[in-house]
């Protein structure tokens, strides 16, 4: 679904006009559709020295079908994925590899290809401060790794044609945890994600059995389900075989049922600010499911105004839905109706990560949403669940199209795929983390936004 100014810049006249004014030019990204491969193409796998993952990443993307070469037969061809092992770049002089390996390749990724860099975390290459003060050899594995994001983020910005940039750090131990996240980044589920940081951590880790049903026989729950984001986050859930519980409002009754009846859904009418939602819906989730596994807290409102003309009322329901309903919401159901290897995700903001005029009261609950997924990693962690969010930038929803039409264009163009996102982007990042394979993905915040340039 192109926009009006992404379908004039690639007719004829209009490409012209863009090349020759320096406009952006948004690619026509290509999304993920049922009995699609994981990865079209070939998929070229390289590695810095005494890399650790290349043999397992190569292994995962040829059970999944992909056809990985590690050395190019030619000088010709585009690769619909490039993923480099940077595991064994543990000092500064070997962050050379990188230039090394990329410097020729990267001109032959294909349209919407994929880039993807392995690494380890840096807080996991020092295990003691004594280390960072002695200036040991792993303090230099933790700088050269952290140096890794200025190189992934950059390239995000470089590559063309709807191409996507991410960094994976993988803690060691957790390397055999990270088919679901390689899966989803080296294929078309995560078309409008760029330039993120994602971290895999050790956890006992169950892989589907069904790739393309992994949520077969889970509950989940979803707030705002009725429209938008939410409708679309619902139907990607129930795609994925979850049973789903919609929840929203008892106004938007209607249209949360049409959303329940087309995805083989039920439906809970439910003002999650009430003082007993956090009861009634703990109490409907163990009566009718026994329980649930994916909890999405998606309902979210904006009152923007600024700060000096904002009146209580507009300050406080934004906190009240967007943040504090969903922390009661959470102890209600980590009282024992959230089943054990449970997932809870957040749905924030890039107006949380990088403030928006207008929005201290978006931006604070938005932001409020992150340090709630950061306090709550451990506590989910215990009983081997997850909690995590994204961060969708510019979405085309009713919400986005009523914004004036400069500030729309602004937020739209404003990123390196230079278009907004659709709900579909926001969900199947949900999917991912809702996968049973993602056990070891908790803590994360992810940006669904084309790599945004606010708050990057
Ligand atoms: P939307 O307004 O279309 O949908 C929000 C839904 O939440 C509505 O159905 C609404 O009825 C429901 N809701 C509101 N208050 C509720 C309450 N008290 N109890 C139960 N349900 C309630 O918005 P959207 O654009 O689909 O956004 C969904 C989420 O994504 C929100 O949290 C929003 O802040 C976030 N987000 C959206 C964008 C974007 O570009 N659209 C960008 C960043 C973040």
């Amino acid at each position: 679904m192109a926009d009006r100014y992404q379908r004039f810049s690639t007719s004829p006249l209009g490409r012209t006009l863009v090349r020759k004014l320096g406009l952006p030019s948004p690619a026509p990204l290509r999304r993920h559709r049922p009995g699609d491969p994981v990865v079209a193409g070939q998929v070229l796998v390289g590695s810095a020295e005494d890399g650790r993952l290349a043999k397992i990443a190569t292994a995962i993307l040829t059970g999944a079908g992909a056809e990985v070469v590690t050395t190019p037969a030619d000088d010709e061809g585009r690769f619909a994925a490039i993923v480099f092992d940077a595991t064994g770049i543990t000092d500064s002089a070997k962050l050379q590899d990188l230039h090394r390996f990329f410097q020729p390749m990267i001109r032959r990724l294909g349209p919407c290809g994929r880039v993807i860099v392995l690494g380890t975390p840096p807080e996991d290459c020092s295990d003691a401060a004594e280390d960072l003060l002695a200036g040991s050899s792993n303090s230099k594995a933790a700088t050269a790794q952290y140096a890794l994001q200025g190189f992934t983020r950059s390239l995000g910005k470089e590559v063309k044609r709807g191409a996507t940039v991410q960094l994976v750090y993988v803690s060691p131990g957790a390397d055999e945890g990270i088919a679901s996240t390689l899966r989803f980044f080296v294929s078309d589920r995560s078309a409008f994600v760029s330039g993120q940081v994602v971290r895999v951590g050790v956890a006992e880790v169950a892989e589907p059995e069904d790739w393309e049903r992994p949520l077969a026989g889970k509950t989940a729950v979803v707030t705002g389900a009725s429209r938008g984001i939410g409708a679309a986050i619902a139907e990607l859930l129930a795609r994925d075989g979850a049973s789903v519980v919609c929840l929203d409002v008892p106004a938007q009754g209607d249209e949360l049922a049409e959303v329940a009846n087309r995805i083989g859904g039920s439906t809970l009418q439910l003002d999650i600010t009430a003082l007993d939602a956090p009861a009634r819906l703990a109490e409907h989730l163990a009566q009718r499911h026994g329980g649930v596994d994916i909890v999405v807290h998606n309902a979210g409102i904006l009152r923007d105004k600024t700060l000096g003309k904002m009146d209580e009322q507009q300050w406080d329901s934004v906190i009240a839905v967007n943040l504090s309903a969903q922390e009661r919401i959470n102890d209600a159901l980590l009282d024992g109706v959230l089943r054990q290897g449970g997932r809870i995700i957040g749905v924030s903001s890039i107006a949380g990560i990088a403030g928006n005029f207008g929005q201290t009261n978006y931006a604070t609950s938005k932001a409020g949403v992150i340090g709630m997924v950061q306090a709550l990693a451990p506590v989910l962690a215990r009983t081997g669940g997850t909690i995590n969010a994204v961060a969708p930038g510019f979405i085309e929803t009713k919400m986005t199209a009523s914004i004036p039409l400069f500030t729309r264009e602004m937020g739209r163009r404003l990123s390196s795929l230079a278009q907004g996102g659709l709900p579909v982007d926001v969900a199947e990042t949900i999917a991912w983390y809702a996968n049973p394979g993602s056990a070891g993905v908790n803590g994360n915040v992810v940006r669904v936004c084309g790599q945004s340039l606010l708050g990057a």
